[in-house]
């Protein structure tokens, strides 16, 4: 069955009826800019040809419900409650169902400031079902979180008549991850959800929030981007990543600049003058991070896709060296699809686990997947999932 009918039979098992609409949002796949996007940086992310479909219905009594393929029990509760449970109270509600009822709280707060509404920002709205199915791989890196955001965003902002734009629905996915569900991720994710268009790229100034869509040519140069899942697992809201994010902190601390986004690799060598070695070498990342995004921009509008390869190639090892967000089955999936000719290869996500991207002509794809299923098979670890992804439209209503 496709996503769609599966959102669909799931709406009318848990209501009894047809759904108003259905609503979709994908995935995506950093191409470039990794650990920037809460630095006040750049990324260069595409939204993925794997989407979230929420089927979603009116109900009369202001209540909420929720329902996913990922766990098919229902959770409910009144949007009048939204504001009691999110964020102090938000373990009392099963993870998964924090995304979409985390957007609902993060809307009627923004339509509350809006007009005035305050608490009462609930009162006039009607009640909500919805039902979420989905092929984006969950936990893979490709942000599966983004997308359940993104799609219950775009519906409610419909049936809500809230005329929120697309960077305030990114806004409101991004507040609940962080304070409904609690992980602590930049706007990235949300934007790239929001704003993908078919065969282009969102280049995205992550503190001014502007967005320039760039065609990324990938189809006309024979290319093909491959996703290889290492089904390592990461886990956003513990551990690496709050760590990370606190070096970064401290470096912007101890050079006296708002983000690290202030900073070129000019101011470098005085960084490294003032810091420990770990401090630094985070900082030294996301500076040079920073500068491979806006280069890779201007090669590929100057020079074409192939021409970004070696950036890629750059971004993986400050994130295994500097960063120290690689694994092994990371550093081996980028390895070997570079030897089996890959144009460029590097993790993409926020680390730990998850998945690498490889640039590779159309007709390596299957002599790349062949060599990294091979060097895996070799390592003893377990088989990991490759695949192609193509750059496509972000949220969207679908029916
Ligand atoms: P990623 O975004 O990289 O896939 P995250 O840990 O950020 O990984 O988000 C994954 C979580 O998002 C899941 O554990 C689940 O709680 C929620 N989620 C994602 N997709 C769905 C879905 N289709 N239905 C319900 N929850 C989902
Ligand atoms: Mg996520």
């Amino acid at each position: 069955m496709t996503t769609d009918a599966n959102a669909r039979r799931l709406f009318a098992d848990l209501t009894g009826h047809d759904p108003v609409g259905l609503w979709s949002a994908p995935g995506r796949v950093n191409l470039i800019g990794e650990h920037t996007d809460y630095n006040d940086g750049f990324v260069f992310p595409f939204a993925i040809d794997f989407r979230t479909v929420v089927a979603v219905g009116t109900r009369d009594d202001g209540r909420i419900r929720v329902v996913s393929t990922f766990d098919e029990v229902p959770v409910e509760v009144a949007l009048a409650d939204l504001d009691t449970l999110f964020p102090d109270r938000r373990d009392e509600v099963v993870e998964w169902a924090r995304y979409p009822l985390g957007v609902a709280w993060a809307l009627q707060h923004a339509r509350g400031a809006r007009d005035g509404g305050g608490a009462d920002a609930s009162a006039s709205l009607p009640g909500i079902d919805i039902a979420v199915a989905s092929d984006v791989p969950v936990g893979a890196g490709l942000s599966s979180s983004a997308a359940i955001e993104g799609a219950s965003a775009a519906a409610l902002n419909d049936i809500w008549n809230l005329d929120e734009s697309r960077v305030a629905l990114a806004r409101a996915g991004r507040r609940a991850e962080n304070e409904a569900v609690g992980a602590p991720t930049g706007i990235m994710d949300q934007m790239a959800a929001m704003l993908g268009e078919r065969d282009a790229g969102i280049f995205l100034d992550c503190r001014s929030l502007e967005a320039e869509v760039v065609e990324l040519g990938f189809a006309p140069a024979g290319l093909e981007v491959l996703v290889i899942d290492t089904r390592v697992t990461h886990a956003h809201s513990t551990g690496g990543y709050g760590e990370r994010r606190a070096a970064c902190e401290r470096g912007a601390a101890i050079m006296g600049v708002e983000a690290l986004r202030d900073l070129t690799t000019d101011d470098l060598p005085r960084a490294q003058e003032l810091m420990d070695d770990v401090t630094f070498r985070r900082v030294r990342h996301v500076v040079t991070e920073d500068e491979r995004v806006q280069d890779a921009v201007r090669t590929l509008r100057a020079e074409g896709p192939r021409a970004i390869g070696g950036l890629l190639d750059a971004s993986h090892a400050s994130m295994r060296d500097d960063f120290e967000i690689s694994v092994p089955e990371l550093d081996l999936a980028v390895d070997t699809a570079r030897a089996a000719g890959a144009v460029g290869a590097r993790m993409t996500g926020g680390g730990f686990g998850g998945s690498a991207i490889a640039l590779v002509d159309r007709d390596l794809v299957p002599d790349v997947t062949a060599a990294v299923e091979a060097a895996f098979a070799e390592a003893g670890c377990a088989k990991p999932h490759v695949f192609t992804v193509h750059p496509s439209a972000g949220a969207r209503r679908d029916a």
